[in-house]
């Protein structure tokens, strides 16, 4: 028996969608006889040369099964348990991975950094770089950007090239967390090489869930020596799939048809919709520039309820003091119109 259920789009998460036709379609494809299992099959050596392509360059790609993994391996990959990895204050990896980086790394520390709008910059990395360089700091190793940020925000190629100078002038080693890595080419317009391999990105963790895959994401190396044995972590840490047809033939759907880049597009211009109408609303504040696929909005406590009480659900926990509103893939414009209509209701209300 089918499961009858359609719920509503919300904007809590851009990983609340479902998955997108292009993913979809190449699932089914890929499940057709037998395949040899663990990346040895055709699927995942065609999405791999894809990723090359579209890169534009050499490098080294693997599949794991979250964001989390991806960021932890590849940072602990970077590193020595004594090295520390300079991150903004909000980064995922800092505030979302429950330790793992620090886990799979052995120890390495996490040193924050206060940033304007969700980034880092040259200076902030430099004070953190210069203020103990004695044996009994954890030595700084690894910087780790998000791109796009927490916050909605995005990196502009030259701001990721003053970065790199800073790690490069350090001997630091590069590394992104790109969970909405489509999200930024979208919104800068450029290639996916222009922000990566051309600023000095050591290794790209890229987004699959949130972009439109059921599960999935790559850990695309443009270092090829810090990609050494990356195998056997993955293996180790649980996140070497079996079946890994199933994650590279999903990539292999939204690259061949541009959809990753589409859908990311899509997800942003409904950010900018929403941000639009919101600030028609003087009881509602933007409160940083919108980029990506998300608006972040201070309201007074009494209308977050009350729109959560007509069943919007969305995250107060990030950006501190506001609400965020994540727009994906599939968000529809009636469901924007429908949000702003209860949310213009709810002050009514409570007013
Ligand atoms: C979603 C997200 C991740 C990955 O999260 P998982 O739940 O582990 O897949 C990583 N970084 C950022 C910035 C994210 O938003």
């Amino acid at each position: 028996m089918a499961m009858e259920r359609s719920s509503r789009q919300q904007f809590a998460s851009d990983n609340y969608s479902g998955i997108c036709p292009e993913a979809l379609d190449y699932l089914w494809k890929a499940n057709s006889g037998h395949e040899s299992s663990y990346g040895e099959d055709p699927w995942t050596r065609k999405a791999c040369d894809l990723f090359r392509q579209t890169f534009d360059t050499d490098c080294e790609v693997f599949f794991v099964f979250n964001g989390t993994a991806g960021n932890a391996l590849s940072i602990a990959s970077l590193c020595q348990s004594y090295h520390s990895i300079i991150c903004h204050r909000d980064a995922h990896v800092e505030t979302d991975e429950c330790g793992a980086p620090e886990f799979f790394s052995h120890g390495a520390k996490l040193l924050m950094v206060e940033g304007h709008n969700g980034k880092i910059g040259p200076e902030g990395i430099e004070n953190i770089i210069t203020k103990r360089t004695d044996i009994h700091y954890p030595k700084p190793r690894v910087v780790s950007v998000t791109q796009a940020t927490e916050l909605g925000t995005v990196y502009t190629q030259s701001e990721l090239l003053d970065i790199h100078e800073m790690a490069r002038e350090h001997s630091l080693k590069l590394q992104m967390d790109g969970a909405r890595f489509a999200n930024a080419i979208a919104h800068l317009d450029t290639t996916p090489r222009e922000i990566t391999v051309d600023v000095g990105v050591d290794v790209l963790c890229l987004g699959g869930s949130k972009n439109g895959l059921a599960i999935g994401e790559a850990v695309i190396f443009f270092d090829l020596e810090a990609a050494q044995e990356f195998e056997y972590r993955c293996k180790q840490a649980g996140q070497l799939a079996a079946k890994m047809r199933f994650i590279a033939a999903q990539w292999l759907g939204v690259l061949e048809s541009n959809g990753w880049l589409r859908y990311a597009r899509h997800a942003n211009d409904c950010a900018a919709i929403l941000e639009e109408e919101i600030k028609n609303i003087p009881e509602v504040e933007i409160m940083y520039p919108r980029e990506a696929n998300s608006v972040f909005v201070k309201m007074p406590e009494k209308v977050i309820d009350a729109v959560r009480q007509k069943g919007w659900a969305f995250y107060t926990f990030i950006g501190a003091g506001g609400a965020r509103l994540m727009c994906s893939w599939d968000t529809s414009e009636n469901t924007i119109k429908a949000f702003i209509n209860d949310l213009k209701k709810s002050i009514l209300e409570v007013s």
